[in-house]
């Protein structure tokens, strides 16, 4: 099984393209090897590139709140799965409307000038984003995770909100351009669960993970071939953490291609993992 991240991973940072993972891509698909994508990005998002991808497998949505089992798979869905619209899902993250209820509070709490997803126009957050109006309004789809700004503050004082959103049993975390508040999930928890699910049709299986950025390293703590994809952000930490990470020489979906292929064709079985 292969876990993969989006943006700056099978996804070019900058243009969003992945072109350049096609051969890799194919030969996935002709070895039939799962292919499950794990992302920040809601399900709204992550399905239209699934379908752009011809993808049938799995996919893991905000940043594992959510994984979704699309209908055209050929596994059946798990029995504990939901059936929602023409998937079916499960659910490890809190409601949204919980998540907008607790932001709330917690801006009356701290009496701060803060605005989330909920609060803004699809025009608002494309202009934050710099997604087009069709992607941004996908991006607002949120499910498991409100993304929010402060403003009007010239310190932000993290522990205080830190604080506020743990009374609620909930979490901060803090992405590129927003906070997010979202229930006590990462993706490696998802991998684990969706990981489970799969040894009960196939056994023995080996897991790949690829990913640029720390809300990829809970995904490639568990993995039996973890790939840190460049980026322009080093992590010199992780490699103690992990002794068997792998890093590309090159970034998003060319350094994923190289990775993948070589997984694939068994290169780093052979000991030549330097790098790939
Ligand atoms: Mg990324």
């Amino acid at each position: 099984m292969i876990f993969t991240d989006l943006d700056g991973t099978l996804l070019d940072h900058e243009t969003y393209r992945w072109d350049k993972a096609k051969p890799a891509l194919t030969l996935c698909k002709k070895l039939e090897i799962p292919l499950i994508l794990a992302s920040s990005k809601t399900r709204a998002e992550i399905d239209t590139l699934r379908f752009e991808l011809g993808l049938s497998s799995p996919f893991i949505s905000e940043n594992g709140g959510g994984i979704f089992f699309p209908a055209e798979s050929a596994l059946e869905p798990p029995s504990d799965a939901v059936l929602f619209g023409e998937v079916w899902k499960w659910s490890l993250g809190r409601s949204y409307p919980e998540l907008v209820a607790a932001l709330r509070e917690i801006r009356d709490e701290l009496y701060w000038t803060i605005r989330g997803f909920s609060d803004m126009t699809v025009e608002e957050i494309s202009a934050l984003t710099g997604l087009d109006s069709e992607r941004a309004r996908l991006a607002a789809m949120r499910e498991y995770d409100e993304p929010f700004i402060v403003s009007n503050r010239k310190e932000i004082h993290r522990e205080r909100l830190i604080e506020a959103a743990e009374k609620r049993g909930l979490m901060i975390t803090e992405g590129g351009r927003f906070y997010h508040l979202q229930g006590f999930h990462d993706k490696g928890q998802a991998l684990d669960k969706l990981t489970r699910w799969f040894k009960t049709y196939y056994d023995p299986v080996k897991t790949v993970a690829l990913g640029d950025g720390p809300n990829d390293f809970s995904m490639l703590k568990r993995v039996d071939y973890p790939v840190l994809v460049k980026s322009s952000r080093s992590y010199p930490e992780l490699f103690m953490e992990i002794p068997s990470l792998m890093t590309t020489a090159e970034t998003g979906p060319a350094g994923w291609n190289a990775a993948v292929s070589d997984i694939l064709v068994g290169k780093w079985n052979r000991g030549e993992q330097e790098n790939v």
